[in-house]
């Protein structure tokens, strides 16, 4: 096993209170393997990963758990050894590419940068690594993308430059965080073909985090739904959509147009993920859920393997 989260519990002190956005989150990804990490806004998905780089705001606080990356756990490393994993071993690529970029240094630099700082090697063969990365993510002229500004580049471009810098080292590990969401359509059909190429090709694991369940299933071999700070299902793909089990889960999927458990009318799910300031008790599911009993007000129900590598964290399937 690659990574392995165990119990993760994470609070932001805000001037309204003590937010508990990630609240006793486990899961594992396998060398290889691709685990989307799917949720709405809010659901805790992206703080999950942002904690697993150490890449936490001030005012957070890790309250609990372990994140074991091939033995270690990170939580426990000094910054120091972090700086060494982060790039190298594992990676993070964001929504807004622009963003991750400097819009002062030519991006061919950015992109050598990472390889300068983790590998012996001098500038010119940095930057003959970097157009072999530009030439693989599909940027036309190479040799100019070297010296352009990101401000002179469109979005897709930017993403694989991102793309580009985040495999460089070919880490272990990627979390990508809704790595197509700020681009056009086309666009971003353009970008996840070229992302599940390479990530096969580097034989790369990857936590792919969306809040989109179909996007997650064409590139997932397993999914992880969270809702609120908790995760509430995980199955290996084919089986979530063949038989999900958490009542969140089937609405998600009757959302998506075309999809088996749609319909001829598209599902709208009433309510909202509840505010992590005063989560309900019990299920935190509960005011939403059209299958509610008397006791899941009440008590929090476990994650559950039920067979088949499929665990929920409902009721209905036991406690
Ligand atoms: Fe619905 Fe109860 Fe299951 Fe929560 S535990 S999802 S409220 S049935």
């Amino acid at each position: 096993m690659l990574l392995d989260v165990r119990d993760l519990k994470v609070r932001f002190h805000t001037l309204r209170g003590i937010v508990r956005a990630v609240d006793g989150v486990s899961f594992s990804v396998n060398y290889g393997e691709v685990l989307g990490l799917v949720g709405e806004t809010g659901s805790g998905k992206t703080v999950t990963g942002l904690t697993i780089m150490r890449l936490l705001d001030e005012n957070a606080e890790i309250a609990g758990g372990e994140v074991i990356f091939e033995g270690k756990d990170l939580l426990k490393l000094p910054m120091s050894e972090i700086l060494k994993i982060r790039g190298r071993d594992i990676s993070m690529i964001f929504q807004e590419p622009k963003a991750a970029l400097n819009p002062v240094i030519q991006v061919g630099d950015q992109v050598a940068e990472a390889f300068l700082a983790h590998e012996s090697m001098s500038k010119e063969e940095a930057r003959e690594r970097v157009l072999d990365m530009f030439r693989k993510v599909g940027l036309p002229d190479p040799e100019r993308i070297y010296r352009s500004y990101p401000h002179e580049l469109s979005g897709g471009m930017a993403q694989r430059i991102v793309i580009s810098m985040a495999l460089a080292l070919r880490p272990k590990l990627m979390i990508a965080d809704e790595p197509t969401s700020a681009l056009d359509v086309t666009i971003q059909a353009q970008i996840m073909n070229l992302f599940r190429e390479l990530i096969r090709e580097f034989n790369t694991s990857v936590i792919y985090i969306t809040h989109d369940l179909a996007l997650a299933a064409e590139i997932s071999d397993r999914i992880a739904v969270m809702y609120a700070g908790r995760i509430v299902e995980v199955a290996r793909t084919e089986e979530l959509f063949e038989n999900p089990l958490h009542p969140y889960t089937v609405g998600l999927l009757r959302s998506i147009p075309g999809s088996k458990s749609s319909g001829s009318r598209l599902f709208s799910m009433e309510g909202e993920i509840p505010s992590l300031l005063n989560p309900p008790p019990g299920c935190l599911f509960h005011p939403r859920c059209p299958k509610r009993m008397d006791i899941c007000d009440k008590e929090v129900p476990n994650l559950l393997n039920v067979g088949n590598d499929h665990l929920v964290s409902c009721f209905l399937y036991g406690r």
